[in-house]
């Protein structure tokens, strides 16, 4: 496995692996790895002759007041997990690299980036977008593994493809979970053992949120009602927004007549996490 830090060095290789008929598949992450990122490496392992991720935690998605100083970082832990998998080259440039002085340029897709998330953190779909058309200007990948974890990222990510005519294969990974159902995040190192428990309450409200679809419930209004009874809004847990979308357009629902995106995000003490799930009503 190769460590590569320079845009120009990551460039000339992805140029050779396709002068030799390679196919490049690559997973971007901010590192931290958890077995959520290693099972969107065995994916994309599987869709490709070589696999490359990166590992960058990028200034310009977060915002002023959140978590980038601190948000976790562990090179030497993340690559002995990165070989495991299989991974070809890692490459981890710095900002310096990505973004040098006199950087001015930007991707904005608008529609699906406004709700959810990029209602509650302005810019930050601005500069995920931005970053992720950078690395596949760099990697050259011709398939991308993305988690639906991150399910508007996701589509977003779909979107830009789409518009700005990308030749990238984007392929999405479901929710990679603890046993107990608690989504996997490097955010979630943040957590007391206490505030481990209260974070479980999202999963619980998107299960039983599901339940009451299965059983006949079409009203996205009565859906929220129990899923905020559930997340029991209290000092240890504020939501940010309980929203239940479409899931391609992102447009609000009132009905679910069909497959209903249901968004979550809340904090647990330091920690902002989301969750999500596709409920299907029953046939
Ligand atoms: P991050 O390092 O948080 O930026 O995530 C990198 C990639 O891993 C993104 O495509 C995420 O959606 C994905 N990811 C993170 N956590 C999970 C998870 N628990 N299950 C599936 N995919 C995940």
């Amino acid at each position: 496995m190769n460590v590569v830090a320079t845009v120009k060095d990551m460039q000339a290789r992805a140029d050779q692996w396709r002068r030799d008929g390679k196919k490049i598949a690559f997973v971007p992450t901010m590192g931290y790895l958890h077995d959520g990122h290693l099972a969107l490496m065995k994916m994309a392992r599987r869709h490709g002759d070589i696999l490359v991720i990166s590992i960058f935690v990028n200034p310009t998605q977060f915002g002023p007041q959140e978590d980038f100083e601190r948000y976790p970082r562990d090179l030497p832990r993340d690559l002995k997990l990165a070989e495991s998998v299989g991974v070809d080259v890692v490459f981890t440039p710095s900002a310096e690299e990505m973004y040098p002085q006199n950087y001015q340029t930007y991707v904005e897709v608008t529609e699906v980036s406004r709700p959810l998330c990029g209602a509650r953190r302005p810019g930050h779909f601005r500069g995920v977008t931005t970053v992720v058309a950078k690395l596949f200007n760099i990697v050259k990948p011709h398939v991308a593994v993305f988690g639906e974890k991150d399910y508007q990222q996701l589509v977003v990510i779909r979107r830009m493809v789409q518009d700005l005519n990308m030749d990238v294969e984007v392929l999405g990974h479901p929710t990679v979970r603890e046993k107990d159902g608690l989504a996997m995040s490097s955010r979630n190192v943040y957590l007391s053992s206490d505030e481990r428990k209260v974070a479980l309450r999202l999963y619980q409200s998107l299960m039983k949120a599901q339940e009451l679809v299965s059983n006949g419930i079409t009203s996205a209004a009565e859906v929220l009602q129990e899923v905020r009874s559930i997340l029991a809004p209290d000092d240890r847990l504020v939501i940010d927004y309980a929203e239940i979308r479409d899931p391609e357009t992102l447009e609000e629902l009132d009905e679910i007549n069909g497959p209903a995106l249901l968004a979550l995000a809340a904090f647990v003490g330091k920690a902002r996490l989301i969750d999500n799930i596709v409920l299907t009503p029953r046939s």
